[in-house]
């Protein structure tokens, strides 16, 4: 463990920063001047490098296409107050890194590679992470199948690669979300606890559909009767009722997210009381109804802590409590932001310091 790996480093000929526009960074779609690759044959990870950004070359017949072999994760590294770098809880997305890959029959990425390959990519690109307030640089780590090969069985080759992009804040404002109770995302003894393409892939239609109807996502409900809600798009969700944390418990067909997790720990911190069960949609619209639900927000690595404004439920929609009076969430946002930015001590240890 923790030996120096040797890692192969090609410099980009010409960096792309000059011609980035920071202060305009959709989502994903501005990449860094390098990635990393790792690649695995023949029971083992080799030919480890850092190389300029570009596409790479790859056979039409790769199982990844065909039959789904993919996982990927997303995490952020932050220009803290002393300029240093830092990647949050690291290790925390390491570790469902390979659950995910161990679901989806495909080897383990080694420790040393997974942070090592993050701390030379960042090295070198380490311009490319951004000092504005809100803003970071999202790591977006993943694997694929690359056997040239139509049976159906998993893939003897792969690809790990990293790939960093310049991000500021994804939401800005309270989203409008509907409870979706036609289509799943996930379904028990299926893959929802990873992170695997077609869990995404299933998602797009339905989320299309609620656009449509005027909502900006979708709120999952339990494949079986759609009474239980289980997540939101591609964040966890968490409630505020009678003063307590309320938030689904983490299972099979829900993301065990490393911000919800972040959060239930800086609450529990803090003295609020948490719990971590099923929660009903009956119980979630009862509670906007009587006021005994005060916050609802949507928590991922890319949403961060977003406020939800309105929920829609069988036509209805209805309207949270003003986001101005939602000190809970908003007082764990700037906590959180506070130990990724290193304004205040990292008592957790959660911060990968470069
Ligand atoms: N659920 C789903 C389905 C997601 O894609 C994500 C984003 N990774 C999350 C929850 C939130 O997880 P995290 O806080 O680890 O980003």
């Amino acid at each position: 463990m923790n030996e120096t790996l040797d890692i192969t480093i090609t410099k980009a000929d010409q960096s792309k920063l000059t011609v980035t526009d920071f202060s305009q960074l959709p989502f994903g779609k501005v990449f860094s001047d390098h990635m990393f690759i790792a690649e695995y044959d023949n029971g083992e990870w080799s030919n480890l490098q850092v190389l300029p950004y570009g596409p790479i070359l790859m056979s039409p017949a790769i199982s990844a296409l065909h039959y789904g072999q993919a996982i990927f994760e997303g995490m952020k590294a932050y220009r803290q107050a002393d300029d240093k770098i830092s990647v949050f809880r690291a290790d925390k997305n390491f570790e469902r890194f390979n659950k995910s890959a161990n679901r989806m029959s495909m080897p383990a990425i080694t420790h040393d590679i997974f942070m090592q390959g993050i701390a030379a990519l960042i090295d070198i690109d380490e311009k490319w992470v951004p000092a504005q307030e809100g803003y970071s640089l999202y790591i977006r780590p993943v694997m694929f199948a690359t056997d040239p090969y139509l049976g159906v069985k998993p893939s003897d080759k792969y690809t790990f690669a990293l790939l960093t992009t310049p991000t500021g804040p994804y939401y800005s404002k309270a989203l409008k979300v509907k409870i979706e109770t036609e289509f799943t995302r996930a379904d028990e003894g299926g893959v929802g606890f990873a992170k695997t393409a077609g869990n995404y892939a299933r998602s797009l239609y339905p989320f299309a559909e609620a656009q449509k109807e005027g909502f900006d996502q979708l709120i999952w409900t339990d494949a079986v009767s759609h009474e239980y809600i289980e997540e939101a798009g591609t964040a966890n969700l968490i409630f505020v009722i009678d003063g307590k944390l309320v938030t689904p418990s983490v299972r099979s067909t829900v993301l065990d997210g490393v911000t919800r997790d972040t959060i239930i720990q800086l609450a529990k911190k803090a003295g609020i009381e948490v719990e971590e069960r099923r929660v009903s949609v009956k119980e979630v619209i009862e509670g906007i109804e009587s006021g005994r639900l005060t916050d609802a927000f949507a928590a991922g690595t890319a949403a961060t802590v977003t406020p939800i404004g309105e929920i829609g439920y069988q036509g209805k929609v209805y309207t949270l409590a003003d986001v101005s009076t939602r000190t809970v969430s908003a007082n764990i946002a700037k906590t959180l932001n506070d130990i990724r930015y290193g304004i205040v001590p990292d008592e957790f240890g959660w911060n990968f310091v470069l």
